[in-house]
């Protein structure tokens, strides 16, 4: 652990340097839950990360459970990364042609996702998500969407109603310059429960293109799907010929190589993936079935495009991450470090008695503040206690442990959270209830 974990937290620097990014850029952020505004306060300035830790402005080191919003999963400035990145980079940073590394990426991909078998890369879930909805409603040539309330699928039109993540943070999950003529083609159904589903199939048989989903939703917090859930979506897209999308942005290569959908033996149609295929550069990708790929331009009609799709440099980035993952017991050793955390909180929650309750599947995990027996709705997170979440966040951000600042986000670790960074943790959240005690 480095020495200066234990300083305690000056926001002098990050707070000047917020002070004159608000002058220039909307909030002076680039992505609104990164303001704090689910926490209060400012924002840490970073300015640099190593293994598990990233350093502030002030050389303050913080233990990161956001690993960049998930792609992190070998940690901050893996020595292979960087270096096969510096490598590329000496051949030009993009070139707008054809390249073999993008062969060479879809050739990974597949390998691990054998429910994919055409992959096309973008540069973000968001383009991910939008293109496949797009390539569902040219397919089925059918407008509706089905999406569940707190899952968040990236910030494009049909997505952005009753969105997670920053749009749950900021009270905006219906975001205002969403036209209403494409958004009442959006159907909204909870979360875990198939008869909302039913029953918008009931109202829509002929209408509904696709169910897009989270598998796992990390965007409302951490809530894994029911199994049976799962296969309920996968029967009603095949009684009513709709097609079935697992956003896999965050889950994927996280839940195991195949992601979630081989965690839960489910096959999608089509899948969407994003942050970890990038390794920390900006990736997105879609695909699935041959014979629903085959829609897309140029070989289809259904358009989309990208000046910088499968960027060699982001290509790089991405196919080195995926090269690291094949390591021995690789999903055991980030399972087992995530358990021994949540495990840790739990016992900390009973000996302080501070009600939470803990999910964690693989690398993800959720913390929720709560009195409540089991957490999977959208609702039962709304009713956790946010205000005990700000409490806790800030006071561990003091002691140098990083979660996302908000009670709706999930946690992420890496392969660099070892046993002693995990217990490092756990004795400063000791630190922390015993004050709240
Ligand atoms: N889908 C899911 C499940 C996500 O969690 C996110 C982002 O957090 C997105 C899509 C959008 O990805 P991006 O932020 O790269 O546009």
């Amino acid at each position: 652990m480095p020495d200066n974990c234990h300083s305690q937290t000056s926001n002098n620097q990050s707070t000047e340097l917020f002070n004159i990014a608000k002058h220039y850029i909307p909030g002076g952020v680039n992505s609104p839950v990164r303001s704090f505004a689910g926490v209060g306060g400012t924002p840490i300035f970073m300015q640099r990360g190593e293994g598990a830790y990233l350093y502030d402005v002030e050389n303050k080191a913080y233990i990161d459970y956001i690993c960049s919003w998930g792609p992190l999963i070998l940690g901050h400035a893996h020595p292979n990364v960087i270096k096969k990145v510096q490598a590329a980079c000496q051949h030009g940073l993009g070139f707008g042609t054809t390249t073999p590394i993008e062969i060479a990426m879809a050739q990974k991909i597949i390998e691990f996702m054998p429910n994919i078998e055409l992959i096309r890369m973008v540069n973000s879930g968001t383009e991910a998500t939008m293109s496949a909805l797009r390539l569902a409603r040219g397919y089925t040539q059918r407008d509706k969407i089905i999406k569940f309330e707190g899952c968040y699928h990236g910030h494009n039109d049909s997505l952005l109603i009753k969105a997670g993540s920053g749009a749950l943070t900021l009270g905006v999950p219906s975001s205002p310059g969403v036209p209403q003529d494409l958004a009442q083609h959006t159907l909204n159904a909870s979360f875990n429960d198939l008869s909302s589903v039913e029953a918008w199939f009931k109202q829509y048989p002929d209408d509904i293109a696709a169910i897009i989903i989270e598998p796992m939703a990390g965007n409302m917090n951490f809530i894994p799907a029911k199994p049976s859930f799962l296969q309920g979506l996968r029967e009603l897209c095949d009684q009513f010929g709709a097609l079935l999308i697992f956003d896999e942005v965050m889950t994927g290569f996280r839940i195991t190589s195949g992601g979630a959908q081989q965690y839960y033996q489910i096959k999608p149609d089509l899948t969407t993936l994003g942050k970890v295929i990038g390794g920390g550069l900006p990736v997105g990708a879609f695909g699935g079935r041959r014979d629903i790929m085959e829609h897309m331009a140029p070989v289809g009609s259904v358009y989309q495009a990208g000046t910088l799709s499968g960027n060699p440099i982001a290509m790089t980035s991405g196919l080195a991450t995926l090269s690291e993952l094949t390591a021995p017991d690789f999903y055991a050793r980030l399972a087992a470090a995530t358990k021994r955390l949540t495990d840790g909180i739990k016992q900390l929650g009973e000996r302080y008695h501070i009600p939470l309750l803990t999910h964690q599947v693989e690398s993800m995990f959720g913390i929720f503040f709560t009195g409540q027996s089991s957490i999977e709705t959208y609702q039962q997170v709304a009713n956790c206690d946010i205000e005990r979440f700000k409490q806790i966040f800030h006071r561990l951000l003091n002691l140098g442990v990083y979660l996302a600042p908000s009670a709706f986000e999930c946690g992420f670790t890496s392969i660099t959270h070892t046993h002693d960074v995990i217990d490092e943790t756990l004795n400063k959240i000791e630190t922390v209830f015993k004050e709240l005690n």
